[in-house]
């Protein structure tokens, strides 16, 4: 228990014990009145010390209980929104800030960031490895969007196995696919170390925009029909909704070997 927490305690302590020598007083003048007790002095005296001895001993273990039950009620609701392996929000935290910020009317740019080939990764160099990368990339993105230029809120979550979802409010469609660009060259440009060589990493983005009463599933969904086209046109880039103003002409993938190889002859 911290100093704060042990003088906030006392407080509420001398605040209980108080009340209760007031409820106690009126407990001692009804009994005085209706059942005659007369020894004014010591019934007094007996009502004070009572209650000074039994409410500190009773309410200190008790408020000092509730603090701690509301501290690990709060980390418990913490964890409940954050995925394990990574640190970052996970699906959950994602659709309760996405359903808080559409309501908004603001511009609301969501990503569906999927790495490439992670299957490969988990087979050429072990699940352990496979959750390294995991763990990097998603820091990567979250670092990259928390730093992109414009817009209001910023957030990156963990909502599937190798798939990151992520929500801007307010940024220019131009701006965001400025991000979408960003992610997709900075993730390719800074392999992640293995055990012992560096593991080439790309990822495939879908982009879609929020408007007027949509909602974050539907949104969502459509980032993700972006990102499948992505995929299709050989991975390691953008797209959005309408196929529009993805990066074309150096796509790669992952392979077996470890490579990154040009889309045409990727696995
Ligand atoms: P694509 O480029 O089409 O997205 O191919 P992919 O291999 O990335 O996609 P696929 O859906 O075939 O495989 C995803 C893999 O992610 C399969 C699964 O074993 C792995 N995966 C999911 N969650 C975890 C995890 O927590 N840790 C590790 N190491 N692997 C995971
Ligand atoms: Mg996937
Ligand atoms: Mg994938």
């Amino acid at each position: 228990m911290s100093r704060n927490e042990f003088f906030k305690a006392l407080h509420r302590v001398v605040l209980i014990t108080l009340a209760m020598m007031a409820g106690s007083y009126v407990l001692l003048a009804a009994l005085m009145l209706f059942v005659g007790l007369n020894d004014v002095f010591l019934h007094f005296t007996l009502a004070t010390v009572f209650t000074m001895i039994l409410a500190p001993a009773g309410a200190f273990p008790l408020i000092l209980m509730s603090d701690r039950l509301r501290v690990m009620k709060n980390d418990l609701e913490g964890l409940l929104r954050l995925d394990g392996l990574t640190e970052l929000p996970n699906r959950r935290a994602f659709f309760e800030l996405a359903e808080k910020t559409f309501p908004r009317g603001n511009r609301v740019t969501l990503m569906m960031v999927d790495i490439d080939h992670f299957k490969l990764v988990n087979d050429t160099y072990g699940h352990d490895t496979g959750d390294r990368v995991l763990r990097a990339v998603g820091q990567s993105i979250q670092r990259i969007v928390a730093e992109a230029i414009g817009g209001g809120v910023k957030f990156t979550a963990r909502i599937g196995g190798e798939e990151f979802a992520v929500l801007v409010e307010g940024m220019t469609p131009a701006a965001a696919d400025r991000l979408a660009d960003d992610l997709v060259q900075r993730i390719h440009a800074a392999p992640v170390q293995g055990d012992d060589q560096m593991i080439p990493v790309t990822v495939s983005i879908g982009v879609a925009h929020g408007h007027a009463g949509d909602t974050p599933g539907l949104v969502l969904r459509a980032a993700d029909g972006a990102c499948y086209l992505a995929k299709r046109r050989g991975r390691n880039q953008w797209c959005d909704v309408d196929g529009q103003n993805a990066r074309q002409g150096d796509a790669t993938a992952i392979r077996r070997d470890g490579q990154v190889l040009p889309a045409r002859t990727a696995a």
